[in-house]
């Protein structure tokens, strides 16, 4: 019994060392992976990580400064607080004055890229190509990250030409069937693989993701994740435990773990070493020291609130959300204690993908 129980650990480390080597696996052995996991697993693929991460980016973590533009959406995805249904939700759009007052604190704070989030279809393209175009031409020296979910190629062309150098659009599974059980019917797989290649081919830097332990996920679905995070290739890659959210269908289902981020955070680092990989908000939500815990499996990347206090309560994607109340500076100082803390720290520069 011990003895298999060995062979087994043994031939995970050889997976994660091929990994390591070569950076791609067969399905099956994704699979095999992400089923193996345990402390002991997880500890080997983190060090290999780590050493990825300081061999190119060193001890310094990229910060992006996330402004939450607004939290009206025409979708309904069902694990998500601001899907259009949910009654409760409030809703607001920042004006563009309210936008570039965030930018302007950011700046003076350190941060280089801002990311435009909001709920989908939101913003008409109009509105965003002339933010962007005011921000560029306030900030040159900045990167403008958008993350407002599926438009038009010919919309997206328009936000690449208005000054929009990275695109942030989670796929959320890389499973069709899963896919479905995840989103209704008006919403499709296929136009979300579409948005992600129409937004590579016209030039962005790119970013895809999912959520950890999204209800009815499988550990094959999950192996399918990884192995398009290794086809599509991306410049970022945004995962972060699924966290119910007490006004959407999906409230009594169990929140993803800390362990099962960490470890793919690590698996996706050594599929593509030098990756910009967040140590996202969920994961500090579900666990007090949780983003300290991704940067330690191979994170590079944290995105900082800069928000209008006033509407941050609104942004809920998940319950309990972390930092809502704090005074960006406030944020950023506890991040960077906290960073210090565990040898790393941040730095001011707009942080693009080394190379
Ligand atoms: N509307 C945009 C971006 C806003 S949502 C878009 O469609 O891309 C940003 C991300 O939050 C989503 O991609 C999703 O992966 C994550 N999210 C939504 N609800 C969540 C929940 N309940 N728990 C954890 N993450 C969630």
């Amino acid at each position: 019994m011990e003895a298999e129980k060995n062979t087994g650990i043994e031939y995970t480390k050889s997976l994660v060392d091929r990994l390591a080597a070569v950076h791609t696996l067969e399905l099956e052995e994704y699979e095999q992976l992400i089923s193996a996991q345990n402390s002991e697993t997880a500890a080997y693929a983190a060090k290999k990580a780590d050493f990825f991460r300081k061999q190119i980016y060193g001890t310094d973590v990229f910060i992006r400064g996330l402004i939450e533009v607004g939290s009206c959406c025409k979708n309904d995805c069902l694990y998500c607080g601001i899907r259009k249904s949910n009654v409760n939700a409030e809703r607001y759009v920042l004006t563009e004055e309210q936008i570039l007052d965030c930018c302007r604190e950011g700046y003076a704070l350190g941060f280089r890229t801002f990311v435009l989030q909001g709920g989908e279809g939101m913003l008409p393209v109009g509105k965003i190509c002339r933010t962007v175009k005011k921000i560029r031409s306030c900030f040159p020296d900045c990167a403008i990250t958008l993350s407002l979910g599926e438009y038009s190629r010919s919309d997206y062309l328009k936000m690449f030409e208005s000054g929009a150098d990275r695109y942030l659009l989670r796929h959320e599974t890389a499973d069709s069937v899963h896919y479905r059980k995840l989103h209704p019917l008006e919403m499709s797989f296929e136009n979300r693989m579409r948005c992600l290649k129409d937004l590579k081919e016209i030039g962005f830097q790119v970013g895809c993701g999912f959520m950890v332990g999204s209800p009815m996920q499988t550990a094959a679905a999950l192996a399918k994740d990884l192995k398009f995070i290794e086809e599509f290739s991306p410049d970022m890659c945004g995962i972060g435990p699924f966290i119910p959210h007490k006004d959407t269908p999906f409230a009594k289902f169990p929140a993803g773990s800390v362990e099962q981020t960490c470890f793919l955070l690590s698996l996706i680092r050594l599929i593509k070493p030098n990756i910009l990989l967040p140590s996202t908000t969920a994961l500090g939500t579900i666990d007090p020291n949780g983003r300290e815990k991704g940067i330690l499996a191979g994170a590079n990347v944290v995105m900082p609130n800069l928000s209008p206090i006033a509407v941050r309560k609104k942004y809920s994607l998940y319950d309990n959300k972390i930092c809502t109340g704090d005074e960006s500076a406030q944020c950023l100082k506890c991040l960077n204690g906290r960073l210090n803390a565990i040898g790393f720290q941040t730095v001011t520069s707009r942080g693009d993908i080394k190379r």
